[in-house]
């Protein structure tokens, strides 16, 4: 039932939009473990990062005592052309279900990237530019990464290499044009640009590329040629930093209508919208003023918290990455082909995976039929077509939802709708052919790859 008091949309006026992005490893007494040099297995130092990263993002990067860093003003002048994002009450998926839960969802589709991505895009474009670089180089897979790079790139005028996996490059256009609409170069990988592309041609001609290998020659083209960085859009600390704007323009919202969460969730890829959708309220649980459910979702066909083990790995299936202390499920391992939904990344974000060791969050891992179920009831009444990624996140929340059907509770839901799903139209196409399956990787597979984690020295 519509509450007269609670907007369907809850907006903020840009003067109480956020001017500074928390880091929520300023409150942790647990601190992430930090990045060893694969070579090494010593802790990477600045000296070491900034060949392949801009200045003051390897700064925010190994900053873990500074609770609040300033957003520039360039920063968010960019912000308030798409943000804030808004913070929607799910009335007619409440009236839907016949829940006594009140359900929130923090949209974040509501630029032409369609993602969060945007969010850090927009910060690490500015540093690099600030550093006087001539541009960036980064690898994109369906390509959110790479679009929302594209975008802030264009804003800066900075240059924008996109290694885009040659199958994604070939198959998935759409995305390529929006990048190349924007002034990027997109490259299918494994390419000639690149002597380990190169290389991986010779070994495997006719290969369709891989993230890890699109790592690889992005991160070889940012250090050969002067003037350019490596930039990435998740799993680092920086990334999570930045999307701390959406759980911070969340917690205004929710504050100036005096609404407090039980329960707040969102999908884990790499843990970036997560990270930072959950961040001040995160903050207030490590300092003892206030306790919600946090839960985290990720697809069967991936479990990294539920399945995984922490543990060092590379971050990258080339295996040329710093190594990070991470639920993981192995650098080698790859999700099953018939696996639509995204979040496909091996490992998990740092801060979150200490996080989650540590008990203060939970994570669910969901099939992506019943993914695709709740995508299609939350596009048919709440009116957005939701990213296949976002979609885990409204499956816990209707969960959730559910379970206080049953039992009467009248519990307050927030969850991340990260995104929208016009360029996943394929895997839209295959569940409502009834073509869609679930494949969950046995035992044996993860013991496989766990069996390959990099001996790292205690
Ligand atoms: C990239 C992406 C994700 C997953 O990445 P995280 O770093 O885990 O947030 C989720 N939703 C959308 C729409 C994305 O583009």
């Amino acid at each position: 039932m519509k509450d007269q008091t609670i907007p369907y949309k809850i907006y903020l006026n840009e003067d109480e939009m956020p001017k500074t992005w928390y880091n929520l490893r300023a409150d942790m007494k647990n601190k992430p473990a930090p990045l060893l040099n694969p070579g090494t297995g010593k802790p990477l130092t600045a000296e070491e990062l900034s060949p392949i990263f801009c200045e003051e993002l390897v700064r925010q990067e190994l900053d873990e005592t500074t609770p609040f860093i300033e957003i520039p003003t360039e920063i968010r002048d960019f912000y308030k052309m798409y943000r804030p994002s808004p913070l929607v009450r799910a009335y007619c998926l409440e009236e839907k279900l016949g829940t006594p839960a009140k359900i929130y969802y923090k949209f974040e589709g509501n630029n032409t990237s369609g993602s969060h991505k945007l969010n850090s895009a927009i910060a690490q474009a500015y540093y690099a530019k600030k550093q006087g670089l001539k541009g960036v180089t980064t690898e994109t897979g369906a390509g959110q990464w790479g679009t929302a790079l594209s975008m802030a790139c264009s804003y800066f005028d900075l240059d924008c290499k996109v290694y885009m996996v040659k199958v994604s490059y070939e198959q998935k256009p759409f995305r390529r044009e929006v990048m190349r609409t924007y002034g990027a170069s997109v490259v299918p990988s494994p390419s000639e640009t690149t002597e380990i592309g190169k290389k991986i041609l010779a070994e495997h001609p006719g290969t369709t590329g891989s993230l890890g290998c699109a790592i690889s020659e992005a991160v070889e083209v940012a250090t050969k040629n002067p003037g350019y960085r490596y930039v990435l859009g998740s799993v680092l600390n920086q990334v999570l930093l930045h999307q701390s704007v959406i759980g911070l323009e969340t917690k205004t919202a929710l504050d100036k209508y005096g609404i407090r969460p039980d329960i707040i969730i969102g999908c884990a890829g790499g843990g970036s919208n997560l990270g930072g959708l959950i961040a001040p309220f995160m903050g207030e649980k490590l300092r003892g003023e206030a306790d919600y459910r946090i839960i985290a979702v990720e697809p069967a066909s991936c479990p990294s918290f539920t399945r995984g083990t922490f543990a060092y790995d590379f971050c990258d299936t080339g295996m040329i990455c710093p190594l990070a202390k991470m639920y993981t499920l192995g650098s080698s391992f790859i999700p099953s082909a018939n696996h639509a939904g995204g979040l496909r990344f091996h490992g998990m974000s740092t801060i979150l995976s200490q996080l989650y060791h540590d008990g203060y969050m939970e994570a669910v891992s969901v099939e992506q039929t019943s993914v695709f179920e709740a995508a299609e009831q939350f596009a048919r009444t709440e009116g957005i077509l939701p990213a296949p990624e976002s979609s885990h996140a409204i499956r816990a929340a209707i969960d959730e939802a559910l379970k206080c059907k049953e039992t009467g509770e009248e519990k307050t839901i927030v969850f991340g709708l990260t995104g929208t799903g016009y360029f996943d139209l394929v895997a839209y196409q295959k569940y409502n052919d009834g073509e869609m399956d679930d494949v969950i990787p046995t035992d044996e597979d993860i013991a496989a790859s766990i069996a390959r984690l990099p001996k790292v020295p205690v």
